[in-house]
């Protein structure tokens, strides 16, 4: 059975799902917020990231030092 790879387009939570046949495929729905909205990307396995769906934020580097001071 093939696994495919959606991506929510609500909550952009990534996900695979089995899918058994062409009408299961169309009523794929996101397990985080059940949102229909959902993509199927190309499951590529060599662009498996570990597990997990970590991303780093854009700016998230930009003048953040607010960590260090007061203790
Ligand atoms: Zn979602």
């Amino acid at each position: 059975m093939p696994i495919y790879e959606y991506r929510c387009q609500d909550c952009k939570a990534l996900f695979e799902t089995i899918v058994t046949s062409a009408e299961a495929a169309t009523e794929v729905v996101c397990p985080k917020c059940s949102s229909s909205m959902v993509k199927k990307t190309i499951s590529a396995s060599s662009f498996r990231i570990s597990s997990g769906s970590n991303s780093i934020p854009s700016g998230a580097l930009s003048g953040c030092s607010t960590q260090s001071g007061f203790s």
